[in-house]
């Protein structure tokens, strides 16, 4: 079960997404389950990155309805290995800092995985790290990384607290892609009050979530649009998609 707020959050992100189409040459389409255990366990690693490989469905293809409408001007249709497929399978892979959640550790192409993976064991088709309490924005090591990816890279950019070691690090230039409250932040007039984040929702690990930014790119560079989509394939939000267009 997908938390409400988080489908909320995922069919503004997918507005955005529209509106935002001009600007890609592919999308990737990610279900809401998927996407929630990967907050989920972000905030279970803190206050290490966690670095999460991610497979496609071989036998489900995006609704070509979805893909026409998100589609850009210019696409491309053969960017990166696995496109046109949903994603369908996670697993964390390493856990570490902004540097070491890069290296994989030796066991990983080994027998654990492959019997985990049947017979497709070998390297993941996506990858996805975290910045906790970080902007989602590629550091050098991050692009570095990305080079030997075959399908895209993501990173899941998080504001939580309480933020333990981990204040919010702003510091950074980038395109950014946050997810959104669409309610307005309800003011109150005490001092305190004003400098609340709003609370977007809580995590099983009891964090207050402040906000959530998710990027996807290819190693050369270019954003790839990421559609959250439901267990039937369809886009949060695709009802009341009159109003995005
Ligand atoms: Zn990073």
């Amino acid at each position: 079960m997908v938390e409400a707020w988080l489908e909320t959050l995922m069919g503004a992100y997918n507005r955005d997404s529209y509106e935002q189409r001009e600007g890609y040459m592919a999308q990737i389409h990610m279900p809401g389950e998927v996407f929630q255990s990967l907050v989920w366990w972000a905030l279970q690693s803190l206050p290490d990155e966690i670095l999460v490989g991610l497979d496609v469905d071989p036998n489900r293809l995006h609704r070509p309805e979805v893909e026409t409408y998100f589609d850009g001007p210019e696409v491309h249709d053969h960017l990166f290995q696995g496109q046109g497929h949903i994603i369908n399978e996670a697993h964390i892979v390493n856990r570490g800092d902004s540097y070491s959640v890069h290296h994989l550790p030796e066991d990983w192409t080994d027998d654990m995985f492959s019997t985990q993976r049947g017979s497709r064991a070998g390297r993941f088709t996506h990858w996805l790290h975290t910045h906790p309490n970080a902007p989602a924005i590629p550091s050098g090591a991050d692009a570095d990384a990305a080079q030997e990816t075959t399908g895209v890279d993501m990173i899941l950019g998080l504001r939580f607290s309480p933020e333990g070691p981990l204040p919010w690090f702003d510091d950074v230039e980038g395109t950014r892609r946050a997810m959104k409250s669409s309610e307005p932040t309800k003011r109150k007039r005490s001092f305190f009050a004003r400098h609340q984040l709003p609370v977007l929702g809580k995590a099983p690990s009891g964090h207050r979530i402040h906000e959530l930014q998710l990027i996807a790119f290819h190693k050369t560079g270019v954003g790839i649009n990421v559609i959250f989509v439901d267990e039937e394939g369809w886009p949060y939000g695709w009802d009341e998609r009159v109003s995005m267009s």
